[in-house]
């Protein structure tokens, strides 16, 4: 007896896929699917098209590894951003939150994760020699930590920290407020905000 399938391979291949998307299932990436087919022309095709040219057009800066379509990005060839400050993120998201509270106006280091033995992720892989260069530039006074207050966040930090020891910067980090395993994407503006305006010096234990 075969599978049932509703839409033929093409739907299946398209529920499939969505089924892949964070916080989506096999049932609402169903739904998901018969929304789009039945809007073919409105969203389908668009949606397509938008997704074509982000495959072929997104990049990670070379300088502080976000994504974006430009390289160096948006914010990396901005001259009114202040170059002194650089504020170390796990995840674009991240960026992305303290980009929409608006209280920030220096530059980033996008980790794209925090150590982790278990998981073979060392510094290299999220880019902590690279900070190490840029954080030495006369330009730059000082690093900003804002990773999640979660163990693996914590323990990336003191590595960081240490790491910067001989660049001459100030190593901050985001003041408490940031919920212990809290994950900066989902705090509100105001929160995100007060954080970063009462970062405190770095110290061990904290
Ligand atoms: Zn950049």
């Amino acid at each position: 007896m075969t599978r049932f399938s509703a839409g033929g391979p093409a739907i299946d291949r398209l529920v499939q896929l969505l089924a892949k998307l964070p916080g989506l299932g096999p049932r609402s990436a169903r739904r998901a699917a018969l929304h789009l087919v039945k809007r073919k022309e409105a969203l389908l095709s668009p949606l397509a098209q938008a997704m074509l040219s982000a495959a072929e057009d997104v990049r990670s800066c070379s300088v502080c590894r976000t994504l974006d379509t430009t390289d160096p990005c948006v914010i990396c060839g901005d001259p009114s951003r202040d170059p002194a400050l650089v504020c170390v993120v796990e995840d674009v998201a991240d960026l992305w939150a303290l980009e929409r509270a608006g209280a920030y106006r220096g530059r980033y280091h996008v980790l794209g994760g925090t150590l982790s033995a278990l998981d073979g992720v060392g510094p290299d892989d999220i880019g902590i020699p690279a900070l190490a260069v840029r954080a030495a530039k006369a330009e730059v006074s000082e690093v900003i930590l804002a990773t999640n207050a979660t163990v693996d966040g914590q323990t990336t930090a003191h590595y960081i920290t240490a790491a910067l020891a001989e660049c001459g910067v100030v190593v901050s980090q985001l003041a408490h407020g940031v919920p212990f395993g809290g994950e900066l994407d989902y705090l509100d503006d105001g929160t995100l905000g007060t954080a970063l305006r009462a970062r405190k010096p770095f110290t061990e234990g904290a």
